[in-house]
C-alpha cells in the first residue's frame, strides 16, 4: 500500500522552517493541488484495491460487509481521523438464475438478460407468454389495461449517448417505473431494452421500485443488440399479421420465455464508512464529500464507484498533507447507494441536523472533469468565482445550472445544504455501467488524475473558505 504524501508533507514543513531561517533559494511547501499532480495521489490505489481484493459487493451482502471492513482498514492506514463504521439495517435483494429466449414464431433464440434490482422470479420453471410490445415508457402509460393483461411487456427505448448523460433520467423511466406500471396493468412479466449507449450483448442491470401494494413482477432487461433482434421480429410478425389476416388465417404472436428467479432475503446488516480530516476551527461546520462503497454484482464496480471513492479520498488525503485546514472534511463512503439509497438515507438519520458547509459527491465514472455546477448561498459568489479560475487551467468550464449533489448527499441538499458538482464527461459512461464491463481496465489513469486535481483543488478552497462566504 501507498502511503506516499507523509514524506511530501514532512519536505513541505521542512521547507517552511529552512525558508524561515535563511535560503530564498528553498521552493514553498507544496500546495494540495502540487501533490496531487505529482501522481502522489492514492485514488488508483484505492480504485485498484477495492476491485481487486472484495470485487462485486452488492449492498446488505457479505461481499458489502468484507469491503467495510477494507474501507475502514485502508482509511485508518492513509491517517484519517474518526474513521467509524456506521451501521443501519435495509432489505437485500439477490441475483439468481436469469436466461430468456424468443420462443415464437420464429426459430427460438437465447437473449443475453439481466434482472433488475428487486425483480419479482418467475420461479425455476420459468414463464412463457404473449410480447406486448411498446416504444417508449410513455406508450406503455397510456396503453389501455387489457393490451398488457396476462403478457410480458417490452419497452423499446433507446437511450442517447450525452456528455452531461442527461439521458439517464429520461429513457431510465422505462427501467425506474416502467415494471411498476406494467404489474399495475396485469403484465406477468417485463423485459426491457437495457439503459445504455453501447452495441454489446452487455444487459445493464440497475434498481427498479414496486409500489407499496403492488406484487414486484420478474423484471429484466435485454443487451441492445437483443433489443434489436426482438424489433425486428416483432415488425415481421405484425407483417405475418397483415398478410396471414388478409388471408383469413389466424397470425401467430412473438413469444418469449423467461427464467429468472432473484431472491429477496429479508432485512440485513449494511453500513456507512466515515472518516474524516478534522480541521482547526472546531466551530466551523464541515465539509463532506461523498461516494458509494456499494456495487452491482455484475462487473467489480470500478467506474461505479470505486473511482468515486478513490477521488473523494484521494483530494482529502492531498489537502489534509499540505497543512490543517480550517474546516473538518469529512469523507462518506455511503455502503448502499444502488438498491435504494439507504446509506444516504441512514446518514441524513444520524447527521441531518448537523450543519453542513456544503456537499459533494463523486459517482459518474473516472473520466475528466469538464464543468463545475454550483448551488451556493449568495454569500459565496467570490468562493465559486475563486474555485472556477483554479479549475480553469484544468479545462473546466464553469456551467450555467444549479448543482444538483449525487444520490447520498441527496438528502442533505434537499434539506438545504449548498452544492457543488465537478461534472465528468459521461460521453461513455452509460457504455459501461451496470454492466458486466464495469472493470478496472476502463478507468484511464490520466483522466483519473485530473478528476484528482480538480477536487483538491476545490477541496483546498472549501474546506479554508470563511464563515462569512459559506455559513
Ligand atoms: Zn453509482
Ligand atoms: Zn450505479
Amino acid at each position: 500500500m501507498k502511503i506516499a504524501p507523509t514524506p511530501a508533507r514532512l519536505a513541505g514543513i521542512a521547507a517552511l522552517l529552512l525558508a524561515s531561517t535563511a535560503s530564498a533559494t528553498i521552493p514553498p511547501p507544496p500546495s494540495a493541488v502540487d501533490l496531487a499532480q505529482r501522481g502522489e495521489d492514492p485514488a488508483w490505489a484505492i480504485t485498484e484495491g477495492l476491485t481487486t481484493e472484495i470485487g462485486p459487493r452488492m449492498a446488505g451482502t457479505e461481499a458489502e460487509a468484507a469491503a467495510r471492513r477494507w474501507a475502514v482498514t485502508r482509511l485508518q492506514a492513509m491517517g484519517f481521523a474518526n474513521v467509524r463504521e456506521e451501521q443501519y439495517d435495509m432489505p437485500v435483494w439477490v441475483r439468481g438464475a436469469e436466461e430468456a429466449w424468443l420462443t415464437g414464431p420464429f426459430q427460438p433464440q437465447k437473449l443475453a438478460i439481466a434482472a433488475l434490482g428487486n425483480s419479482g422470479s418467475t420461479g425455476a420453471k420459468g414463464l412463457t407468454g404473449q410480447i406486448a410490445f411498446f416504444d417508449s415508457f410513455d406508450a406503455l402509460a397510456a396503453a389501455p389495461d387489457q393490451s398488457v393483461k396476462g403478457k410480458i411487456v417490452f419497452i423499446d427505448n433507446h437511450m442517447e449517448r450525452a456528455q452531461d448523460g442527461s439521458g439517464y433520467g429520461y429513457y431510465g423511466r422505462g427501467r425506474f417505473a416502467g415494471p411498476n406500471v406494467a404489474a399495475k396493468k396485469g403484465a406477468i412479466a417485463i423485459v426491457i431494452r437495457s439503459i445504455g449507449t453501447d452495441a454489446h450483448r452487455n444487459p445493464h442491470t440497475g434498481v427498479t421500485n414496486f409500489e407499496a401494494g403492488v406484487a414486484p413482477i420478474p423484471a429484466g432487461a435485454i443487451s441492445n443488440p437483443d433489443a434489436d433482434q426482438l424489433v425486428r421480429q416483432w415488425k415481421r410478425t405484425l407483417q405475418i399479421r397483415t398478410n396471414e389476416s388478409a388471408m383469413g388465417y389466424d397470425p401467430e404472436p412473438l413469444t418469449m420465455k423467461l427464467v429468472l428467479t432473484p431472491q429477496s432475503l429479508g432485512t440485513k446488516h449494511s453500513g456507512n464508512v466515515i472518516a474524516e480530516v478534522p480541521g482547526s476551527d472546531l466551530a466551523a461546520s464541515p465539509v463532506i464529500v461523498a461516494c458509494h462503497l456499494d456495487s452491482w454484482d455484475l462487473g467489480t464496480g470500478a467506474i461505479d464507484d470505486a473511482a468515486g471513492c478513490g477521488i473523494v479520498t484521494a483530494a482529502a488525503k492531498h489537502v489534509m498533507s499540505a497543512g490543517q485546514p480550517r474546516r473538518t472534511i469529512r469523507i462518506l463512503w455511503a455502503g448502499a447507494e444502488e438498491v435504494g439509497v439507504f446509506g444516504g438515507k441512514a446518514y441524513f438519520d444520524a447527521h441531518g441536523k448537523e450543519k453542513h458547509a456544503v456537499a459533494l459527491e463523486s459517482d459518474f465514472g473516472a473520466d475528466r472533469v469538464w464543468r463545475v455546477d454550483f448551488k451556493l448561498p449568495d454569500s459565496a459568489k467570490p468562493l465559486a468565482d475563486r474555485i472556477a479560475t483554479a479549475l480553469a487551467p484544468f479545462g473546466i468550464t464553469r456551467g450555467k445550472n444549479p448543482a444538483g449533489g449525487g444520490a447520498d448527499v441527496g438528502a442533505l441538499i434537499a434539506a438545504g445544504v449548498p452544492a457543488i458538482d465537478l461534472q465528468q464527461d459521461g460521453t461513455r459512461y452509460f457504455d459501461i455501467h451496470h454492466t458486466p464491463d464495469d472493470t478496472l481496465d476502463k478507468i484511464d489513469p490520466a483522466q483519473l488524475r485530473q478528476n484528482v486535481v480538480a477536487w483538491t483543488a476545490t477541496l483546498a478552497i472549501l474546506a479554508n473558505s470563511s464563515d462569512s462566504e459559506l455559513p
